[in-house]
């Protein structure tokens, strides 16, 4: 490739691996900057593009919930990461979770065999002059964010989000714990999580447990998270909460949030291990697979901030866990982005820059398949831009259209992260009653009819 390429995509995470691949797919001759492995992030732990920093989760395929809808999307505009993730799942009920190691590696091989794609493994300190985009992720590095702060004139958000343990399989005691998906809606006879049971009284040990143990000592600006979200400052993305801040917000927090035992009954005999009554355990902690040869599995919404010695001791309490070997323990991290509402239009461009897009977390839209998503609009409106065309703007009825334009339109003093929700559409057109889930249901289709007419008078014009 020559020297000057069409397009410079700074950050070969998921958004611009997407974006990437999309600007290449449509003649663009595109550089990828990517800084590691040669600079860390703290929490990549690979030089793979696309590396899962923490959960192997997508979210749920269903059509009716917002990441089925999102995933629909993603496959209708020929999503290749979407495509790769596909090509690496593993069975985890109705989530589309994937192998991490191979849906980064299949990602890899796919944007390095591009013939329109060359890959620059190199840290880039300054805001490219020709077009670019940026998809340097949460975990920006640091003179890149001071030339992003420059950039926009607004002060740059930081806050923290958590990562869960991963144990060996090997070391779960499966006399206590049990397989079984929530209602038996698993892919594997037996059951696709590994569920490990707690009686009232571990339970209430364990809480206590967490609320005491020793925490990873954070500097003082980023004490700010633990009094919760403080509007526009630092905070955690609510679904990932650090769980010994959950179990502080009442005694049944996690029984009611990730150690909920609802859809679970053990099968092997309760009054063994004495529970109260019948086969419900009081609490559970679910294990998912997180890789292909199902020999490591992370503890389900175990985010934390504990010391690792803490996280040893602590959640060995749990009945199944007592001899728990820690493959990766939990571990907390900055997060970094840009005030949109003010600097980014829902076409990804930046206010002042026609040529200069955003794409991914670091634009406040949260969720590996948001990221995804921002990416691919961001690679096929640079496309679109330097062939002549206007940039798209996806009908806010679609989730990708509804994610653009609310972080583009929300109201700046409390600008949060946003993943993709029900939420965020437009309410439906009808007087009709309905329920939760029929609702949901119409949500989807108007998106699905949205997007294909909108697809149709593209193609048409
Ligand atoms: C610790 C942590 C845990 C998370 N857990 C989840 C989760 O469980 N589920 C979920 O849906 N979302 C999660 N997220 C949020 C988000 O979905 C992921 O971070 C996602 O990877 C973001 O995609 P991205 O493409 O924007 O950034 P990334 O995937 O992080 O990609 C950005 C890339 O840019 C590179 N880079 C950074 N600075 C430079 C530079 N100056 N020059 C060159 N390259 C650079 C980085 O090395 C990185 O590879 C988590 C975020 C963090 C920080």
């Amino acid at each position: 490739m020559s020297t000057t390429p069409d397009l410079t995509i700074i950050g070969g995470g998921l958004a611009g691996s997407e974006a990437a691949w999309q600007a290449a797919q449509r003649g663009l001759r595109v550089q990828l900057y990517e800084m590691r492995p040669t600079v860390s992030t703290g929490a990549h732990q690979t030089g793979d593009l696309a590396e899962l920093v923490c959960s192997n989760s997508l979210g749920s395929r269903l059509p009716d919930r917002a990441s089925g809808v999102l995933q629909n999307e993603l496959r209708r505009l020929d999503s290749m990461l979407l495509e790769c993730a596909e090509a690496a799942a593993l069975p985890a009920g109705s989530a589309l979770a994937v192998d991490r190691a191979a849906f980064s590696r299949l990602v890899s091989g796919r944007i390095a065999s591009h013939p329109r794609i060359e890959i620059r493994r190199q840290e880039v300190t300054g805001i490219p002059s020709g077009p670019a985009i940026l998809a340097s992720g949460p975990l920006t590095s640091a003179s890149l964010s001071k030339a992003i702060a420059d950039l926009t004139g607004e002060e740059h958000l930081h806050f923290y989000d958590a990562i869960a343990p991963i144990v060996s399989l090997e070391s779960i005691n499966m006399e206590v714990a049990f397989r079984a998906s929530r209602y038996g809606k698993g892919e594997q006879d037996e059951g696709d999580y590994i569920n490990c049971p707690l009686t009232q009284a571990e339970y209430e040990a364990f809480v206590a447990a967490l609320i005491s143990a020793e925490r990873i000592q954070l500097r003082d600006f980023e004490k700010e998270v633990e009094g919760g979200v403080k509007a526009g400052a630092h905070h955690f993305f609510e679904g990932c909460l650090p769980v010994e801040i959950l179990a502080r917000r009442g005694r049944e927090a996690l029984a009611f949030g990730p150690m909920r035992p609802v859809g679970l009954t053990d099968p092997h005999n309760g009054s063994a291990i004495g529970y109260h009554s019948g086969k419900r355990p009081y609490a559970v902690v679910q294990l998912r697979q997180d890789n292909l040869a199902g020999s490591l599995y992370n503890l389900v919404g175990f985010q934390t901030n504990l010391t690792f010695p803490e996280q040893k001791r602590i959640l060995r309490m749990i009945p199944g866990l007592e001899k728990a070997e820690f493959v990766r323990y939990g571990q907390l991290h900055r997060n970094t982005f840009i005030a949109a509402p003010k600097v980014l239009r829902p076409s990804l461009q930046f206010h002042r820059r026609a040529d200069l897009f955003f794409a991914g977390q670091i634009t406040g839209v949260e969720g590996y398949l948001g990221n995804v998503a921002t990416g691919l609009l961001a690679g096929w409106n640079a496309a679109r831009l330097l062939q002549g065309q206007s940039p798209i703007t996806l009908p806010v009825t679609t989730m990708l259209g509804a994610l653009c334009h609310y972080i583009t339109h929300a109201d700046l003093a409390d600008f949060q992260p946003m993943k993709a929700n029900f939420g965020i559409l437009p309410p439906l057109e009808t007087d009709q009653r309905m329920g939760r889930r029929e609702r949901a249901k119409a949500y989807a289709e108007r998106a699905k009819l949205d997007l294909d007419r909108f697809l149709e008078e593209l193609e048409a014009v």
